[in-house]
């Protein structure tokens, strides 16, 4: 489902920075497929290996940020928040995110997650299977995720 979401998107692109007639709007702007690399989740933020696309940069009119997020069998972020919240929307496979009241859910394809602001958390892939999830994110003061310590094998596995 996705792929062919991205392919559209890819072949909307394609034709919109062809057109056929008229002049460029100023300021739209058409970001190019593989303008912006992917980008391997660092080892202070991530366990396991976590591939992340960005399809753009947030700025202030338009403050928010959407990446593609996939993660190997056994990846998880770190423990975080957000500023305005988070919502994830599973694209592929099944995964777990989890609270720090211990709770662990598990989610997949179809799924979509609501992170309030402000609220402890992780999400990730499930121990056998891989996970990928769109999330989407507001920027407040120039941030969209605050970074806390690394989420242990026990809370991973729901034994907090
Ligand atoms: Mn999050």
């Amino acid at each position: 489902m996705l792929k062919s979401l991205l392919i559209a998107l890819a072949l909307g692109a394609l034709l919109a920075v062809v057109p056929v007639s008229g002049q460029a709007q100023e300021g739209y702007t058409v970001i190019k497929n593989g303008e912006i690399p992917s980008h391997v989740g660092k080892g202070d933020t991530f366990t396991g290996t976590v591939r992340r696309e960005h399809f753009f940069r947030p700025t202030e009119d338009a403050p928010y940020g959407v990446s593609l997020v996939t993660f190997d069998p056994g990846a998880r972020t770190y423990w975080h928040t957000h500023p305005l919240g988070q919502r994830l929307i599973v694209t592929e496979g099944s995964g777990l995110t989890g609270t720090a009241d211990g709770k662990v859910w598990e989610i997949k394809a179809g799924d979509v997650v609501w992170c309030p602001a402000g609220v402890k958390h992780w999400h990730g892939a499930s121990p056998t299977t891989a996970m990928q999830h769109l999330a989407i994110h507001g920027m407040k003061d120039g941030k969209m995720v605050d970074w806390m310590e690394e989420v242990t094998d026990e809370q991973y596995a729901g034994k907090k």
